[in-house]
């Protein structure tokens, strides 16, 4: 396998786990806090946490422009649960700070306050019949996607994995499983997108 280089917002949330994931995957992997940290990279995960205090401190820190012009150039980025909201273009009922690079509307822990979190096995065409076991902790879901959006699975009718060119995000929290798959198609499409 080429290695490849990918970076992990380190702000806030959950981001030693991806970190770990993807040094298991065979990938580099560092975290990101810095603009140079940004252009560093070949791909990069936003992970979960509070979108709206990732969203603030990416303001803050003036990585948010750095991260769209990077993603304007074709870099791969990767959104799980606070870092899909990041990646979307419309958040219903909110105007925090985001990347808006997906065609989605999402809606913020979507499934009901009395669900704080669960797990369910999702069934996801691309990774053959074996069920990708799923983490959800105060999740979102996406409610209407645009038609370049690729729907990858769903719950209860609600999309929770998608894809669109160089963007991928999940509701759910696979770094916190050992399922690696999740990681290993992001890190397909880092590759893909050097050419390798
Ligand atoms: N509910 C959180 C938010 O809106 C996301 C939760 C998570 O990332 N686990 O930012």
């Amino acid at each position: 396998m080429v290695i490849v280089k990918i970076g992990v917002l380190a702000l806030q949330g959950a981001f030693r786990e991806h970190k770990k994931m993807l040094e298991s995957c065979g990938a580099e992997a560092i975290e990101v806090r810095t603009t140079d940290d940004v252009n560093s990279v070949d791909g990069l995960i936003i992970p979960g946490g509070e979108s709206t205090t990732i969203g603030k401190m990416m303001v803050d820190w003036g990585l948010l422009d750095t991260i769209k012009d990077r993603a304007s150039h074709g870099m791969p980025i990767y959104g799980t649960c606070a870092g899909m909201i990041l990646l979307a273009k419309d958040i219903v009922g909110s105007e925090q700070p985001r990347l808006g690079l997906m065609d989605i509307c999402v809606r913020r822990n979507a499934f009901g306050r009395q669900v704080e979190s669960f797990e369910a096995d999702l069934h996801v065409a691309e990774f053959g019949t074996e069920p990708v076991r799923a983490v959800f902790i105060r999740a979102p879901y996406i409610e209407s996607a645009g038609r370049e959006v690729k729907v990858l699975a769903v719950v209860d009718e609600h999309i929770v994995i998608a894809r669109q060119g160089n963007y991928l995000a999940t509701a759910f929290h696979p770094e916190l499983t050992q399922d690696d798959r999740i990681h290993k198609f992001f890190i397909g499409m880092v590759q893909e997108s050097l050419g390798k």
